[in-house]
């Protein structure tokens, strides 16, 4: 079956002008970023087709001629996650959907070229003017994003983690949770030996759970136990 595919010009076109984020508002992800090694880029996105290259597929449209079907005009960026998502559930993404999508993330893009990017402090410092009741009205909400960033961040870390966070009486907790075996090495520190001897031989043989300061020990395996 013949496909209008996009050229290479074009896909390389249509992802610049959105600075390589995912086009879907919701999500924005960065698709493209460097190889390591100082060679060679990683792309993790795709010009999707607003209407489908061919005959059957999603969004299909009879009245187009192939070269409609393989312009700039029916093509937007997504990243993987969405593109599938947008094929697969033709119905909940209409191509007039689709359409303004691509116009706002490429007028997203547009503004952020004159734009500082947010630095590490800055959503600290809107916590910051919520909680001292500048912002009263956006609290709740900066709360619940500054645990979802913070999650984020940290399962970004090392992806063999899952991890849940909660605040409670001015306590925020993680809960890391291990979704493989993730091997890691323990040193604790000389004077504390006795102390964390006598815990684990009572884990051991009684199965009591024990806690210790973790003042002066240090775990190696994973950024997020460094960093976290
Ligand atoms: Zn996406």
């Amino acid at each position: 079956m013949a496909r209008d595919d996009f050229s290479k010009p074009i896909i390389r076109e249509l992802r610049e002008r959105v600075a390589s984020h995912c086009s879907n508002p919701d999500c924005r992800r960065k698709t493209a970023g460097p190889k390591s090694g100082g060679r060679g880029t990683i792309v993790l996105g795709e010009a999707a087709h607003i209407h489908a290259a061919a005959q059957g597929g999603p969004r299909y449209d009879a009245e187009m001629s192939p070269a409609e079907r393989a312009s700039i005009d029916n093509a937007i960026w997504l990243c993987r996650g969405c593109a599938r998502r947008v094929d697969r559930d033709e119905a909940a993404y209409p191509a007039t959907l689709l359409r303004q999508w691509k116009t706002r993330a490429e007028d997203l893009a547009s503004d952020e070229l004159d734009t500082r990017p947010p630095a590490h402090g800055d959503a600290q410092e809107e916590l910051v003017g919520a909680l001292s009741g500048h912002t009263k009205r956006l609290l709740p909400s900066l709360i619940k994003n500054a645990h979802a960033a913070s999650v984020e961040t940290l399962e970004r870390l090392d992806p063999r983690f899952h991890i849940e966070s909660s605040h409670q009486g001015g306590v925020t907790r993680f809960r890391i949770e291990a979704l493989e075996t993730v091997p890691f090495r323990l040193s604790v520190p000389e004077e504390r030996m006795a102390e964390w001897k006598r815990g684990v031989d009572a884990a051991l043989q009684a199965g009591t759970p024990f806690e210790i300061d973790a003042a002066g020990f240090a775990v190696r395996g994973s950024t997020l136990l460094t960093e976290a």
